[in-house]
């Protein structure tokens, strides 16, 4: 995997995979990759370049959180 170009959104996804999550990037148009939870499948859009990359990195953040919550 080639890291995130928006160095927010690359840590945030580096955090992610820390946490168990599956980081898939597609390069697909816009859309980067996603970040999935394998524990229900849930998935969420990463961009390639979002308006903010602060937003966008917080929002993988959040998803992360909330799963790792959900799942306990
Ligand atoms: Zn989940």
């Amino acid at each position: 995997m080639s890291p995130h170009q928006k160095k927010q959104m690359a840590k945030a996804l580096r955090e992610a995979e820390k946490a168990g999550f599956e980081v898939k990037e597609v390069h697909n148009g816009h859309v980067w990759g996603y970040v999935i939870c394998c524990a229900c499948g849930d998935r969420d859009r990463v961009d390639c370049t979002p308006r903010s990359a602060d937003n966008a990195a917080k929002r993988i953040n959040d998803f992360v959180r909330k799963h790792t919550k959900r799942h306990g």
